[in-house]
C-alpha cells in the first residue's frame, strides 16, 4: 500500500477503522463473576499454601482490637495537645512525643464523608448498594474517625453530618477485628 500525498489521511483512517473492526472481533469476551469460580464454571486451581507467619499488631492496635471484642471503642490521649486519637497510637505525631493515656469512647459518631457503591470488587451489580463512610467518633478529636459501612439506611437518606451508632456482632461471634462492628446505623 502506498501512503503518500493527499490520500494519506484517508488511508490512515481506513487502516484505523480496519484495526478497530478486527480488535472487536479478536477481543470478544465475557466478564468473570465470583460465582463462576465457586460453581467451577471456569478452569481454576485451588491451592492452600502452608505459610506460617505472625503479624504483630503493636500495643495500640492490639488493645484497640481486644476492646472491639468486648464491644468497646478505645483511643489514646495526648496531654500536651489534648488530642484524643482513634484508632489509637502510642505516639503523638503533632507533639512528637509518646502520648499519655487510654480513653474509652462512645460507639457513636458523625458521618464525615461517604460513598455509595453499586458494584462489587468483580464489577457485578449489587442488589443492595454498600455505603462505606468515614465516621468521626464522638469524644475523639475533630477529624479522628474510622472507615466503616453504614446500614439500615436508604442511600438517598445518607447525609454528611448524620449521627450514627455502631451495630455490633453478637458477643460469641466477635473475633477482635473491625468487622466486630457490623455497620453503623442512623440514630
Ligand atoms: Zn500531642
Amino acid at each position: 500500500m502506498e501512503l503518500k500525498g493527499i490520500g494519506l489521511e484517508e488511508e490512515i483512517f481506513k487502516i484505523s477503522k480496519k484495526s478497530e473492526k478486527s480488535m472487536k472481533m479478536e477481543f470478544k469476551g465475557v466478564s468473570l463473576k465470583e460465582s463462576d469460580f465457586k460453581e467451577k464454571k471456569i478452569l481454576s486451581l485451588e491451592n492452600k499454601p502452608n505459610l506460617k507467619y505472625a503479624w504483630d499488631t503493636g500495643v495500640a492496635i492490639g488493645r484497640f482490637l481486644a476492646e472491639l471484642k468486648q464491644g468497646r471503642l478505645i483511643g489514646r490521649k495526648c496531654c500536651k495537645c489534648r488530642r484524643i486519637m482513634i484508632p489509637p497510637r502510642m505516639f503523638c505525631e503533632v507533639c512528637f512525643k509518646p502520648n499519655d493515656e487510654w480513653i474509652y469512647l462512645k460507639d457513636k459518631g458523625t458521618v464525615n464523608t461517604f460513598s455509595i457503591c453499586y458494584v462489587s470488587w468483580d464489577m457485578q451489580k449489587l442488589k443492595e448498594p454498600q455505603i462505606p463512610a468515614v465516621i468521626e467518633i464522638e469524644g475523639a478529636s475533630k477529624m479522628m474517625g474510622i472507615l466503616h459501612l453504614l446500614g439500615e439506611v436508604e442511600p438517598k437518606e445518607v447525609k454528611i453530618g448524620m449521627k450514627v451508632k455502631a451495630v455490633w456482632k453478637e458477643i460469641d461471634k466477635r473475633e477482635g477485628a473491625i468487622t466486630d462492628i457490623k455497620y453503623f446505623k442512623p440514630i
